[in-house]
């Protein structure tokens, strides 16, 4: 990645406080600063990569890792009866922050799109 640091990777070196609530050797796992549902965590892989696509193509077990530490993520917060995993990705689906992120939501009846509609939501 050539494009400037993201606030995520100051998050993942402890530069930026964030509300953790897991982290493995590949993923941190925190609250977003502005929950679109009573649960909402994102999830990031410690090494930067812009998209879901660009982390599918450039390291596949990389995507699992993020994916299994967003199901641990549900596990941890009691998401017994749902919830829902969201990448966002590109201009069109809101993506703000260019350093691939997992929203885990859920702890509440989600409509369609729940109550995350993206950056203009
Ligand atoms: P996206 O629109 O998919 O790129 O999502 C970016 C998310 O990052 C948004 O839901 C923001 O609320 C969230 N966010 C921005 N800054 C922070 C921060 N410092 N700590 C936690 N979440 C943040």
């Amino acid at each position: 990645m050539s494009d400037a640091e993201t606030l995520f990777e100051k998050i993942i070196a402890r530069e930026l406080p964030a509300d953790i609530v897991h982290e493995t050797d590949t993923t941190l796992a925190f609250r977003d600063i502005n929950p679109q549902a009573s649960t909402h965590v994102l999830v990031v892989p410690k090494t930067r990569y812009r998209d879901v696509a660009e982390l599918a193509a450039a390291d596949p077990q990389l995507l699992a890792d993020v994916v299994a530490t967003a199901a641990r993520v549900a596990e941890l917060e009691g998401l017994d009866d749902g919830y829902r995993v969201v990448f966002n990705t590109g201009a069109d689906a809101g993506q703000t922050v260019f350093h691939v992120h997992a929203h885990v939501l859920g702890g509440e009846q989600l409509g369609f799109f729940g109550r995350y509609t993206g950056a203009s939501g």
